[in-house]
């Protein structure tokens, strides 16, 4: 019988590895993809959609379009994954593997941050991004707080990206004087593996008049009193909150027994869990790379191509290299762009490329390369 590879959620992780087989393999991939969503939305057009650039249906990219030999998807709701027996139930039956690969991302754990909920103002997921929309034009004056309620994070650089673009949209709509922007992260620097790109944030939040509170995050929300607490017991108040709620495995991940901490720990070269044949790539591993789809995409060629080689009868690859380039948005249309590599052995120091219109050109092509190889648009 042909090898059966189940792919456990269709993210940048996902769709990364099973077009590679389906590229390598063709109809006799055997591949079998599944996610509960109907459509993907590449996590930076959150941004896009909140600060009123993109409507919400022209980011999203329906499976339905995801058509490649040897793969099929399955739009089915996983409820238990048996990491022994390489087994998987869903809402609608039981699928046997050879092979597991568990990309199911990071979700949100609203409940550990005290009054999230009844704030209603996170820009992490679709919803709470389409909400703000609505949200953010009724803000006329005050202070604004772009708070992180938790670490790690999904795209390090997006709090500050937030911060920076709401700088731009009260500005445009001649508001900004009426307003204070201040950033609660819970990191020392903007992106501490980056000095430089930290340095450039920093400058830039000074030019703006953003408050940068650094090493601190936000605990608990008073919405009837509009006011935050962070981990020192300190209040702010706040007439707009834009948070990041705090991220942990999906449940059915937590109670398969797989993960550690609030995610799976895997081996940083392979992406290999404890259990036979059954791997863990994107978000909701603990690989030592931050929480972003260009690192989810590079873990999931690596696995890739462990499976061609092992099918192959081929030397197993080089392990993974924890290398990507990931995009700032600095506003004003400039975009900067890091460049890091987190087990090359050197020195971790992401190289920083300064903000400019042709980085912004090259982060379009990023999206738009995506969207043709994964869903043929
Ligand atoms: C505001 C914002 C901006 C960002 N900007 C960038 C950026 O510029 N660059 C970058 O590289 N990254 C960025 N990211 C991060 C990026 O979106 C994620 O890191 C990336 O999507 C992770 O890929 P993944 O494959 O691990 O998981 P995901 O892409 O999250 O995919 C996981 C999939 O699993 C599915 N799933 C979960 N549970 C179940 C279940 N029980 N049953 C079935 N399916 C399930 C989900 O529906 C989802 O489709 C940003 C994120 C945010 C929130």
């Amino acid at each position: 019988m042909a090898e059966r590879i189940l792919v456990l959620g269709a993210g940048f992780g996902g769709l990364e590895l099973s077009t590679i087989l389906s590229e390598t393999f063709g109809d006799d991939a055997g591949v079998t993809l599944i996610d509960a969503g109907d459509a993907f939305v590449f996590g930076y057009s959150k941004l896009d959609v909140m600060f009123g650039h993109a409507e919400p249906d022209a980011v999203r990219l329906p499976y339905a379009d995801f058509a490649k030999p040897g793969v099929q998807f399955l739009h089915e709701t996983i409820t238990e994954i048996d990491p022994e027996a390489r087994r998987v139930t869903t809402d609608v039956g039981v699928h046997e593997a050879d092979v597991l690969v568990v990309a199911l991302g990071a979700d949100y754990d609203f409940e550990a941050t005290p009054g999230l909920v009844e704030a209603d103002n996170e820009f992490y997921s679709v919803r709470g991004a389409e909400h703000l929309r609505e949200v953010l034009p009724t803000f006329t004056q005050g202070t604004a707080i772009v708070g992180v309620c938790g670490a790690p994070f999904k795209c390090p650089p997006a709090p500050s990206e937030a911060a920076l673009l709401l700088h731009d949209y009260l500005t445009e709509r001649g508001l900004r004087g009426d307003c204070e922007i201040t950033l609660v992260m819970p990191f020392s620097t903007p992106i501490p593996p980056s000095p430089d790109t930290s340095a450039a944030l920093l400058e830039a939040f000074a030019e703006r008049g953003i408050e940068f509170v650094a090493e601190h995050r936000v605990v608990s929300l008073d919405a009837s009193r509009r006011v935050v607490a962070l981990d020192d017991g300190t209040e702010l108040s706040y007439d707009l909150f834009l948070g990041v709620p705090k991220h942990r495995a999906p449940n059915v991940v937590l109670e398969s027994g797989m993960a550690v901490d609030g995610f799976i720990p895997v081996d940083s070269q392979t992406l290999a869990t404890e259990f036979p044949g059954v791997y863990a790539v994107g978000d909701v591993a603990t690989v030592g790379v931050p929480k972003a789809g260009v690192f989810a995409e590079g873990a999931a060629r690596v696995v890739a191509e462990e499976i061609i080689a092992s099918r192959r009868g081929d030397d197993q690859p080089e392990g993974y290299g924890g290398r990507a380039s990931y995009y700032v948005e600095f506003g004003a249309g400039l975009v900067g762009r890091v460049d890091v590599d987190f087990f090359s052995g050197r020195k971790l120091t992401g190289t920083f490329r300064t903000p400019s219109l042709e980085i912004a050109a090259e982060k379009k092509h990023f999206g738009a390369s995506r969207r043709a190889r994964w869903f043929d648009r």
